[in-house]
């Protein structure tokens, strides 16, 4: 059982996955609300019920998942129906990375939430933030190799999320991936270690 729960944070491209991974490969469980919202929506995703229901069948592909390209286009066009989508799909996921942070077999656990910065509520649930940060330009070039979209796309990604400042704001710890791979393995070591000795302060603190 985890009572103490990390927020990591990180524009698009700026190596969010690639640290939550190195945490995992620690033994450190990783939460990772995006992974959830694709569990929710996979066909047979508990959220898939409620989706029809409030959406109608056009939002389900053949396979029965939520159609994310016909779901991003119905809430671009239309601010109720995003606040719709999000009311059925925020809670759920709240309530089940709650249950696995209480559930994780660590001393403490990774809560990966790339718009933690934009929803304010994650914030509280967490004893500790860190930013995963580099220049914009580096992220565009990252997602721009990763995912075939073009230059256009991905800047109008970017500057629809928060900035690089107010995520630095909310961070207790930031990770610098402005460079190779291999610098990140030192950081993500030294911030293992503070993590594992302040989980269990706060352990003993409940003593
Ligand atoms: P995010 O989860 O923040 O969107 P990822 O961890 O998926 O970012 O990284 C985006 C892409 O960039 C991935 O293909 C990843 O392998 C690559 N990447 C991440 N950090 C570096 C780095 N320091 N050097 C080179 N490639 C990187």
């Amino acid at each position: 059982m985890s009572d103490y729960v990390v927020g990591l944070t990180g524009g698009i491209g700026s190596g969010k996955s690639t640290v939550a991974d190195l945490f995992a490969a620690k033994g450190i469980v990783v939460i990772d609300t995006d992974a959830l919202a694709h569990e929710l929506t996979a066909p047979d995703g508990a959220a898939m019920p409620a989706l029809l229901a409030a959406f109608g069948p056009s939002i389900a592909d053949v396979t029965g998942a939520m159609d994310r390209a016909a779901m991003r286009r119905l809430v671009f066009a239309d601010a109720t129906a995003r606040a719709r989508l999000e009311g059925i799909l925020h809670p759920m996921i709240r309530r089940i990375s709650d249950e696995r942070c209480r559930l994780a077999a660590s001393p403490y656990v990774i809560l990966a939430v790339p718009l933690l910065v934009e929803s304010g509520s994650y914030r509280e649930r967490c004893d500790r933030i860190v930013a995963v940060d580099c220049p914009e330009s580096r992220q565009i070039e990252r997602v721009m190799v990763r995912s075939q979209l073009a230059e256009e796309e991905v800047r109008a990604i970017v500057s629809a999320q928060a900035t690089r400042q107010q995520r630095l704001d909310i961070a207790d710890d930031v990770v610098n991936n402005d460079g190779a791979l291999t610098i990140l393995y030192g950081q993500v070591d030294r911030l293992h270690l503070k993590y594992l000795s302040l989980s269990a302060e706060k352990a003993k603190a409940k003593c």
